[in-house]
């Protein structure tokens, strides 16, 4: 298994969780662009937003859900965030495992 976000789910390489749960994981990104810098992913392997099925709607607000969930943590929802998901190589995407990145703070 090649996915490196398949690897932080079965822990086989380290990350700083800070939300887990059966069906969603969110962990610091190694480069964060902004002083709040999470990833959300959901366990399931799904590589992109093209490769969405309409089954996977629940999912999908499951990640945004957990977002919020955490920001309510942070104590930065009245302040502010940004949620971006990044879709294909022209869209930025560099790790193919479906990702929800939450940033706040500094320029982000
Ligand atoms: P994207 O460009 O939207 O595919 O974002 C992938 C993100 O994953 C980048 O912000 C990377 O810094 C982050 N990333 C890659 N490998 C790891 C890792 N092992 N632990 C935490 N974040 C990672
Ligand atoms: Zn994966």
């Amino acid at each position: 298994m090649s996915c490196i976000f398949c690897k932080i789910i079965k822990k086989g390489i380290p990350a700083e969780v800070v939300f887990e749960n059966e069906d969603v994981i969110a962990f610091k990104d190694i480069k964060p662009i902004a002083p709040v810098h999470i990833v959300i992913i959901p366990k399931r392997h799904i590589a992109s937003v093209v490769n969405l099925k309409e089954e996977d709607e629940i999912l999908m607000g499951k990640l945004i859900m957990t977002a919020k969930k955490i920001a309510d943590d942070l104590k930065i929802s009245e302040k502010g965030y940004k949620l971006l998901i990044r879709v294909g190589r022209g869209g930025g995407q560099e790790v193919d495992h479906i990702h929800l990145h939450l940033l706040s703070g500094g320029n982000a």
